[in-house]
């Protein structure tokens, strides 16, 4: 039996999800725009799919855009915003530990004459509220920070970032896609104008996103065509995987508290058995801000080889990750986000990144707990090898 440990790489697709997308696949299969019944059966599926979502947001249905992934619905909030506005008027800031999705639409955003700052964080992964307020213009449009890092967990304090933009009078998008359902996020409260989310990470189906757009925010389309979607986002909706997106919040909504305080406690577990075993696991990241399930761990003296370590629990049944980029040599490239956050290149080459889920049990983490010695003894082994043939050399 494989232990699933990378439930921030995407998570598993939950049945009571999985049971909520099914008609839709077989005989709820109209088109939501056409104005027969079977059309009008997939477009009340999809209605109420947008409802649980808003709901799960604390906003209100009108306010949700259906996309195909995460990464869509933060293009739509970057582009569609800075689309709107002169040349001049482009200045956006984001933070340089943002995901690819973010980072990437702003270096593009960049070649066509924005501006873009990108906020520094602490070696705890946090931004500084003070570095946001110091870093805006009279022409700053946009702020992107996200809510929740995906490298190591570290949860940014939205609140006071967005209450500083909007003070402002700019807008503030949030980066959601690993921090929905496992955190609270209230746009009630939170003076959040734009906030992403992705399907996959909430344990419903991959291909997936939706986009939280306040209302009097006006946003540029970045796909054209048949005006789906309140003319923000054209093109047949994907039904069956947004009442899929739909389930998986109104599950989130019902169970959050009660999956964050057994992921915290299986987390802390996880991490005491493994550090009272080995010597030299640390830890990066906030120490308490975190995600629930979430650890970004490093080991003194094995920095290079996150590869091979997580090649080695591959081998022994677990999936986990490295917080590292992975090239196609399997030579792990530092962290941009750890490097980021002040680590010298060898520690950021050399973080084994944990994510626990809903799905994950007591027995598993009692099992990783006991393989952890096994595996970075048997690395230590394959070290002296190797020490020992290069000294024969
Ligand atoms: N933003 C963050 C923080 C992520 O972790 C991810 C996915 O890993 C994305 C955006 C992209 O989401 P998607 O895979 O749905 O495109």
């Amino acid at each position: 039996m494989r232990c699933y440990f990378d439930n921030s790489a995407t998570t598993p697709l939950d049945p009571r999800v999985r049971e909520a997308m099914l008609p839709y696949l077989e005989n709820l299969f109209g088109n939501p725009s056409s104005l027969h019944a079977d059309g009008l059966v997939a477009r009340r599926g999809m209605e109420e799919a947008r409802r649980d979502v808003a709901t799960l947001l604390g906003a209100e249905p009108d306010e949700v855009i259906f996309t195909a992934s995460g990464t869509e619905a933060i293009n739509l909030a970057l582009l569609g915003v800075i689309g709107e506005t002169k040349a001049a008027d482009r200045h956006v800031i984001t933070s340089a530990i943002e995901h690819p999705a973010v980072l990437m639409t702003c270096r593009a955003m960049e070649k066509r004459g924005t501006t873009v700052t990108r906020l520094p964080v602490g070696s705890d992964g946090i931004v500084e509220p003070a570095a946001l307020a110091t870093s805006l213009r009279p022409n700053t449009r946009l702020v992107s920070i996200m809510a929740a890092n995906n490298v190591v967990g570290a949860i940014q304090p939205i609140e006071e970032l967005a209450r500083i933009t909007r003070a402002h009078g700019a807008l503030f998008h949030c980066d959601a896609v690993q921090a929905i359902g496992k955190i609270p996020l209230d746009m009630r409260s939170l003076p959040v104008d734009l906030l992403s989310l992705s399907a996959h990470k909430l344990y419903g189906p991959k291909g997936v996103g939706a986009l939280y757009v306040r209302r009097g925010v006006r946003l540029a389309p970045l796909i054209h065509g048949g005006g789906q979607e309140r003319g923000v986002r054209s093109a047949t909706e994907n039904v069956a995987g947004i009442c899929g997106l739909g389930r998986a919040a109104a599950i989130a909504r019902a169970e959050m508290a009660d999956d964050a305080a057994r992921l915290v406690g299986m987390r802390d577990r996880l991490l005491a058995g493994i550090t009272e075993a080995v010597p030299g696991v640390y830890l990066f990241g906030h120490p308490y801000r975190r995600l629930p399930g979430h650890l970004c761990l490093g080991l003194a003296g094995h920095e290079g080889e996150a590869i091979r370590l997580l090649l080695l629990f591959d081998d022994a049944g677990f999936s986990l990750s490295s917080g590292s980029a992975c090239g196609s040599s399997h030579i792990a490239e530092p962290s941009a986000v750890l490097l980021a956050m002040g680590f010298d290149p060898v520690r950021a080459r050399g973080s084994l990144r944990i994510t626990l889920g809903r799905f994950t049990t007591d027995a598993e983490v009692d099992r990783f707990i006991e393989i952890f010695p096994r595996i970075v003894g048997s690395l230590t082994a394959t070290n002296l090898q190797h020490y020992q043939q290069r000294r024969q050399q």
